[in-house]
């Protein structure tokens, strides 16, 4: 079974959850980031499932997520029925 990571790829957070196992035990995982949610199958590449070896661009700190602007809210309908 692969080794469950100490944190996640995306953001260095410590808190990783199991969310899936492989149908045939063993084989992988899914996981979830509690702090930004990011979610990967532990058989996915380094790029995806390791921190060192994720992209550096795609990469989030604490303090990049605690600024992370609002989503835009979506426009109200234009009152065609
Ligand atoms: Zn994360």
């Amino acid at each position: 079974m692969p080794a469950k990571p100490s944190e996640c790829p995306r953001c260095a957070h410590e808190r990783i959850e199991q969310l899936f196992a492989s149908p045939v035990l063993g084989v992988w995982d899914v996981l979830q980031c509690g702090r930004c949610l990011y979610t990967w199958r532990t058989s996915e590449p380094d790029r995806r499932s390791r921190r060192d070896a994720y992209p550096e661009a795609f990469r989030l700190t604490e303090a990049a997520i605690a600024n992370a602007i609002e989503v835009p809210a979506i426009p109200p309908l234009t009152g065609h029925s």
